[in-house]
């Protein structure tokens, strides 16, 4: 064999801690290495020109990288060496500036570090053998989950673009939060005017089938050919029956449940359509809360509804969709903030979310866009915002920034000048974070034309004063002093946290969640929108904090993933797959038992059960290498020959 080994110097990066040029030098004396150098930037297009040309120059028949993280260039190089025509698996990569320089500063350490990275990797591919990947057909539909506005932008691009998509929501109408807000930064548009036209065009467009009061049960398959179960919630309704037209919720004698759409502002019948522009514009019974099913006697709405929708007897379905990529866009939820005891814990009526105020801002909101305290229907006069509730709040552990808490009490500021110009109010903050565009500005509009007051500090206690108001007392950190305010309402810029049951969600789709329930994406920078799944994408909040304009643009982004994969007509499989030797295989079903995708299925061999491995499917995760007791499955290109290989390399 001909081995060529390039250490790269990464600019300073590797270079600064690693002597490239011994290392190279070192790498020169190990077996098969008939070429090493160490250049500037490896993957920088004169590197991969370089490259190609000493692999046709010295006849290489594999080639060892020495620079950075495999996530980040392991592709590019095996495309480099492709061009120059050996087969992509004879390169190996050793990551000597992650595992070595970035985490070291001795130089001689590092550099004997990094060369024997490098004599592993030249062991291992000493033993590499070419690999072939197999092409397979390609489902070309999209399945969405989450209808808030990231997944209907990213369902109405993919719909667009010609891909049939499947929207599955949880709440009986899509829209999410964006729904429920009455007006926008930085424009101060009115928030259904926007959205309502967007939720339209779903119901409308013939590309795309919306499952509402759906989740998903079951996910299975991989990129290109995945199966989902979608659980049908029983609405009691017959949607295909109901027009929508609301007469069941105005008989309804069950008037006291409690108002979910409204942030439990107020209450509505347990038959309702949550607000007049939801989509679909149909009814739902709430179950816990209808006579019909506490009770066991009412049926008014049955009787009434001039369709004859309701169903009682309705039970949960189950449909099966085949597609092709999944996008994950299931947003956020507002934290239990009521661990505050300091803010009343929730005993105040007076003391609200900021997600509340956005509802009584609103028109189409409880008191029809009308501001008045919970407590007693009363006008307030002083209102204090209190930002960071939860947010960057390291004694709860939860340092991050809720990202758009600051844009917007500056909006709810300004609208509650608008609309109670005699009013006053104050914003309780730790730094204002307004670093979009015109966003700047129109925080300061806050301050300069509506003369909101901001003060720089904490909140310490909210409590009644006995005489209809509330104390606040907090300190101003910029002029080191305590401040007290007396205030009739109290609005909480309460931090976000993922959706309920995200984990549960990204353990289906088999994607990574860091520890506040959040979807990770593949890379930070460069790949913000995939997953570690391919065929798996992320819009919105539920990868991390975004504004409306953010979670517009990563449903547009994620869409144009899944465009790009389906403008393929086949896809090829990654062939680093699992690999059966029958002659060992004793059928014992472990290895099919312990797969997380379903890539093992059991099969007959002259008359004796044995194990095979759906190529397609297997992800090479190698579960099954280690669970085998007969030692019988091996993992192409990681081969315990390979492994034993390495680490012989380095016990020499
Ligand atoms: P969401 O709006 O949370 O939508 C997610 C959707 O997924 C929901 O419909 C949910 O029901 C659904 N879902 C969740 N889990 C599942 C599941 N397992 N299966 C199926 N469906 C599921 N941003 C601005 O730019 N301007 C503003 O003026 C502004 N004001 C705001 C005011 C307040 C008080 C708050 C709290 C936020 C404000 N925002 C504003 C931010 C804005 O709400 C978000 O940027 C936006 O809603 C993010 O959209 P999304 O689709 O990612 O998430
Ligand atoms: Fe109208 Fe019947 Fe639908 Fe209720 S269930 S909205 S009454 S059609
Ligand atoms: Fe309301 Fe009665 Fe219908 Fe239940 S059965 S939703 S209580 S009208």
């Amino acid at each position: 064999m001909r081995v060529g080994v390039f250490i790269c110097h990464c600019g300073s990066n590797i270079a600064g801690t690693v002597d490239c040029a011994r290392v190279a030098e070192i790498a020169g004396t190990f077996p098969d290495v008939v070429y090493a150098t160490d250049p500037m930037y490896t993957c920088a297009e004169p590197g991969q020109a370089a490259m190609e040309t000493a692999i046709r120059e010295h006849g290489l028949d594999g080639v060892v990288v020495a620079s950075c993280s495999p996530r980040m260039h392991e592709a590019t190089f095996r495309r480099t060496v492709e061009r120059a025509g050996l087969n992509r698996y004879m390169f190996e990569m050793a990551n000597i500036r992650e595992h070595v320089s970035w985490i070291g500063k001795n130089q001689e350490a590092n550099t004997n570090k990094a060369a024997e990275l490098v004599k592993m990797a030249v062991a291992k591919l000493r033993n590499n053998r070419p690999l072939t990947a197999k092409t397979f057909d390609i489902t070309k539909k999209v399945l969405i989950v989450g209808g808030g506005v990231a997944g209907i932008q990213a369902a109405l691009d993919c719909a667009e673009g010609g891909v049939p998509v499947v929207l599955v929501e949880r709440e009986s109408t899509i829209g999410g939060k964006m729904a429920k807000l009455d007006k926008t930064f930085p424009t101060v548009d009115c928030s259904a005017c926007i959205l309502g036209p967007k939720m339209v065009d779903v119901a409308q467009h013939p590309n795309i089938t919306l499952y509402a009061y759906s989740e998903i049960e079951e996910v299975s398959g991989y990129v290109g050919n995945f199966s989902v179960k979608v659980r049908r919630r029983a609405t009691y309704v017959d949607w295909e029956k109901c027009t929508g037209c609301g007469v069941c919720s105005e008989k309804c004698p069950s008037k006291k449940t409690p108002d979910a759409f409204n942030e439990f502002t107020g209450t509505t019948t347990a038959i309702n359509i949550p607000f007049p522009q939801a989509i679909p514009k149909k009814a739902v019974i709430d179950a816990r809360h209808c006579r019909q099913f506490v009770r066991g006697k009412c049926g008014v709405c049955a009787k009434v509804c001039p369709s004859g929708a309701v169903d009682y007897a309705m039970r949960e379905s189950i449909v099966t969709e085949e597609v092709g990529c999944i996008i994950a866009a299931t947003g956020y939820e507002l934290m239990d903030w009521t661990i505050y005891r300091e803010y009343g814990g929730g005993a105040y009526p007076d003391v609200i979310t900021s997600l509340q105020y956005e509802r009584l801002l609103s028109a189409s909101g409880p008191t029809g866009g009308h501001i008045t305290r919970p407590s007693d229907g009363r006008e307030p006069q002083t209102v204090v915002f209190i930002q960071c509730v939860g947010s960057r709040d390291n004694s709860i552990d939860r340092p991050h920034c809720s990202g758009f808490c600051c844009m917007y009490t500056a909006k709810q500021a300004i609208l509650t000048k608008d609309h109670l110009p005699l009013s006053h109010s104050y914003v309780f903050y730790m730094d204002i974070r307004t670093p979009g565009k015109m966003y700047d500005e129109f925080s300061r509009r806050a301050v300069e034309e509506y003369g909101v007051e901001y003060i720089r500090g904490r909140v310490s206690a909210v409590y009644p004063d006995g005489l209809g108001q509330y104390v606040v007392m907090g300190a101003d950190t910029l002029l080191g002093e305590p401040v007290e305010i007396r205030a009739d309402m109290i609005v909480l810029a309460v931090g976000i946290e993922a959706a309920k049951g995200a984990s549960s969600l990204a353990e289906k789709l088999r994607i990574s969640y860091d520890k506040y329930g959040f979807f990770m994406e593949s890379h930070v920078k460069l790949k913000p929108v995939e997953t570690n799944t391919a065929g798996v994408f992320l819009a919105g909040v539920c990868q991390g904090t975004k504004d409306i304009p953010a979670s517009v643009a990563q449903g547009s982004a994620a869409a144009a993933k899944v465009l790009a994969l389906f403008a393929r007509d086949k896809l090829e499989n990654d062939p680093q797959t699992a690999q059966v030797d029958v002659r060992r295989c004793v059928g014992c079903g472990k290895c099919i038992r312990c797969c997380p995708f379903g890539a093992i299925a059991e099969t007959e061999v002259r008359g004796e059960k044995k194990a095979q491995i759906i190529e397609t499917v297997c992800q090479g995760c190698g579960l099954c290498t280690s669970t085998c007791p007969q030692g019988a499955v091996q993992l192409s290109h990681s081969t315990d020959n390979q492994i034993l290989a390495e680490v012989n390399a380095l016990c020499r």
